[in-house]
Parts: structure tokens; C-alpha cells; sequence
């Protein structure tokens, strides 16, 4: 397989095939793992045009008619979700239980109330909200997507934690690369939402750091690349933050 350069294009590049890019407002992480013949994209943006600018960043990396095959949603959060309906053909992961959360049309609306409250227009966050587009596959307990090319990624749903349905996506390598969605952040304090279990979080965090092991990188939903130490200051914080050991 050819290399991906990444230079000059805004994407940082984390290990061989494994890339991510910082969206602007609110520092949202959209991931790609790619494969042969197959593009992973974790996270879509938080909106359709958000989506469509991913997109095109995705045909100049990989050239040609290069398009994405399947996608990661890490939970339903308007930042992390609005722009998935651009990705026509993709299949798209989520853990389990998103799916009927989205098929629900108060769910539709809260998705669209919450990002305008955060800023997005209220006619681009409308009209991803219509198009939303729920999972097609559940990910329950752990689920492993070959891209081919022997690159093989593993999804594994760790929450609820963050939201309801905090699913994480671990790319092995010579340095295993683990996107976290917001079960973690650097940027600034992890986010405690109405959708979130304080108690669950700090064992979420544990099994992260176990899926991962000691020496991998982890990949926040808001901010820099982080070590397992980050990681376990944070479960330690969140732990004396909610009260639970
Ligand atoms: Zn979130």
C-alpha cells in the first residue's frame, strides 16, 4: 500500500495508515484508519458541511475516487454525529443502543436544541438533524472491522460513561493508537452532560487503559494526543470529582 502524506493538509498523522484532524469551534477529533480499498472515518463534525469538508480531505489524502467505507460514531453528541449523512454508501457503527436513541424524534430534536445552544446555525443543525442517520450495525461487548490491507481495528463499547453510548476504537501498530471519543479530553475538563453516568466513568476508563495497554496513544474527543499517565490522572479526578473509587 502507498504511503498517506500527510503534510500541509491539517491532518496530524499518528502511525503508519492513521491519521487525525482538530475541527474548528470546538476542537471535535475526526480519526481515519485506511486500509486497502477501505477508509475508516471516526466521527463526522457537527454538521452536514463539516461533513462534506471531511470528505474532501479524505479524496485529496488517499487520491483518485478514494471515498469512505465505513464509519465510528464514539457517541451521540451533535459535535461528533451532524455530519455523517454526507458519507452516502458508508457503514456506520455505533454502540449499541444509539441506534433506537436516534430513531426517536425527540432524540432528533434535542440532538438539534443542543447544537444550537453550543452555536451551530439553527438551519444547518435542523437539517443534519432530519438527515441524521442512525447506526446500522450495533456494537456490543467488542467488534473487529478488517479494512484489508492487515489492517484490522477493534471497536469495543465501553460506557455508558461520557453519554449513553460511549463506544472507542483501537487501531494496533507498532504504537497502538486508541481513539477515546469524550471519554477523555485534554483541552479542558471532561463534560458531564445530562446523557452522562458519573459512576460508570472512572471503570470506563480503567477498561480503556486495559484495551490500550501502557504505551499507546491516546486520541481525545477535544484536544492533544495524550499518554496512559494523562489517562490516569483523569480517572483519578473524575473519580474525586463524582465520589466513587
Ligand atoms: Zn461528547
Amino acid at each position: 500500500m502507498e504511503r498517506i502524506d500527510w503534510a500541509g493538509t491539517g491532518w496530524e498523522e499518528l502511525a503508519a495508515r492513521v491519521g487525525r484532524v482538530r475541527l474548528p469551534g470546538w476542537d471535535c477529533t475526526t480519526g481515519l484508519v485506511v486500509g486497502d480499498g477501505a477508509a475508516l472515518l471516526i466521527d463526522t463534525g457537527s454538521s452536514l458541511r463539516e461533513g462534506a469538508r471531511l470528505r474532501a480531505d479524505v479524496r485529496r489524502l488517499l487520491g483518485g475516487d478514494a471515498r469512505v467505507t465505513h464509519i465510528a460514531l464514539t457517541h451521540p453528541h451533535f459535535d461528533h454525529v451532524l455530519g455523517t449523512a454526507v458519507f452516502s454508501g458508508a457503514e456506520v457503527y455505533g454502540a449499541v443502543g444509539m441506534d433506537a436513541l436516534f430513531a426517536h424524534p425527540g432524540a432528533r430534536d434535542e440532538l438539534c436544541a443542543d447544537a444550537v445552544r453550543q452555536g451551530v446555525d439553527p438551519a444547518a443543525a435542523a437539517e443534519a438533524a432530519e438527515l441524521l442517520v442512525t447506526p446500522h450495525h450495533r456494537v456490543c461487548g467488542e467488534w473487529t472491522l478488517d479494512l484489508g490491507g492487515g489492517v484490522q481495528v477493534l471497536l469495543a463499547n465501553i460506557g455508558p460513561a461520557h453519554s449513553g453510548h460511549d463506544l472507542v476504537v483501537c487501531v494496533p501498530g507498532t504504537r497502538e493508537t486508541v481513539f477515546c471519543g469524550d471519554l477523555v479530553e485534554e483541552s479542558g475538563e471532561p463534560q458531564a452532560g445530562p446523557d452522562a453516568a458519573p459512576r460508570h466513568w472512572p471503570a470506563a476508563l480503567d477498561r480503556l487503559l486495559a484495551l490500550g495497554g501502557p504505551d499507546a496513544a491516546y486520541v481525545p474527543g477535544h484536544g492533544s494526543v495524550v499518554n496512559a499517565g494523562f489517562l490516569r490522572a483523569q480517572r483519578a479526578e473524575l473519580a474525586a470529582r463524582f465520589g466513587v473509587s
